[in-house]
């Protein structure tokens, strides 16, 4: 039996942790703040500012919300990051994706300050990522390294020797998750290799995924990690966030009281099937997701040292 990893406890103490570093703060006057940037209405953006405008508010931070309609203009929206990368009440700037077709992800994140970039979107700091130096390393792939070193620290393993040479494989390549959290063990010397949907394609998934003593899995897919994917006594990081309909006993649809089949939330590991070949492995909900809002708001703070020369 796997140890299901308890990640909404790792939240909870990251958030103590960071109530008490922003009354630290506050006791010097000065106060960390976060604005989000949300062109139009997507709706899964919108979710998230509002977790973000919550997180804020918990912790103590100011939050700025910045919503211009989805008809402005790039030049607009350009002009809009200006005046945050001027304002020092501003410590980060966090834009949500995605823009509107007509406006360009590169433009709009080139021109955020380097020093308030807290999710780690500009090329400057992918790059220092990339080097092994990261300012602000990306929220998700370094909640996934915490849950990790959390982990090792409760079982009293020196960190060196839980990354160093372990066998990490990463499934999915996006810039958001996959890539980073590939560098993120990179830099602690394990060895790392990335599959994605093309490794799928050629049916050479389980070739790498079996070699894994920390399997890290961000590709959207429900159900993509089967237990004859997994070593026995692999770690299983499950980053995937899915919905996908109720069934009942015949695989049928469960219907809500609008007539409309019931959703709900799973990762993109067979959990219930992995977990018993696992040492360890996060649930979802309530696993790496718990974690991810507390990254981006330490990397907040760090800007907010950086800006104050601290
Ligand atoms: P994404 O941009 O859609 O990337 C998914 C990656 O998985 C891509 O590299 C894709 O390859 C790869 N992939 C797709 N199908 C695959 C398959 N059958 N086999 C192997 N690889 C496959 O998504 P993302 O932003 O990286 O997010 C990944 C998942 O994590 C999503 O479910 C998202 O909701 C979740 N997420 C969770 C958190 C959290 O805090 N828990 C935060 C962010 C994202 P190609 O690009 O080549 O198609």
């Amino acid at each position: 039996m796997g140890q299901v990893i308890d990640c909404v406890a790792i939240g909870d103490v990251l958030m103590k942790e960071l109530v008490a570093e922003t009354e630290a703060l506050k006791a010097k006057g000065i106060t960390p703040g976060i604005a989000t940037l949300l062109v139009g209405d997507d709706f899964g953006s919108k979710m998230y500012r509002g977790q973000v405008e919550k997180f804020c508010e918990e912790a103590g931070f100011v939050y700025f919300n910045e919503n211009p309609p989805a008809d402005v203009d790039e030049a607009g929206v350009i002009e809009i990051v200006k005046k945050l990368n001027a304002d020092p009440a501003v410590s980060g700037i966090l834009p949500l994706r995605p823009f509107p077709e007509h406006i360009s992800d590169s433009a709009v994140i080139n021109s955020i300050d380097v020093n308030k970039d807290i999710d780690c979107f500009h090329p400057y700091n992918s790059g220092k990522m990339a080097l092994g130096e990261p300012t602000f390393p990306p929220a998700t792939p370094s909640a996934v390294i915490e849950i990790l070193d959390r982990y090792a620290a409760e079982k009293g393993i020196d960190n060196k020797d839980f990354y160093e040479g372990a066998e990490i494989v990463v499934v999915g390549h996006s810039n958001t998750v996959g890539k980073p959290a590939a560098f993120l063990a990179l830099n602690r010397n394990a060895t790392v290799t990335v599959a994605h949907v093309f490794t799928s394609m050629k049916g050479n998934l389980g070739k790498h995924t079996l070699g894994a003593d920390i399997l890290i899995v961000a590709a959207g897919k429900a159900g993509l990690i089967t237990a004859d994917l997994v070593k026995e006594g692999a770690i299983v990081i499950d980053v995937g966030i899915n919905r996908v309909n109720v069934l009942d006993e015949a695989g049928e649809p469960v219907l809500n009281e609008k007539g409309k089949p019931k959703t709900r939330t799973v990762g993109d590991v067979d959990f219930d099937a992995v977990e018993p070949k696992t040492k360890a492995i996060t649930p979802v909900p309530g696993g790496v997701g718990s974690v991810t809002n507390r990254m981006l708001m330490r990397n907040a703070l760090k800007a907010c040292k950086i800006a104050n020369g601290m």
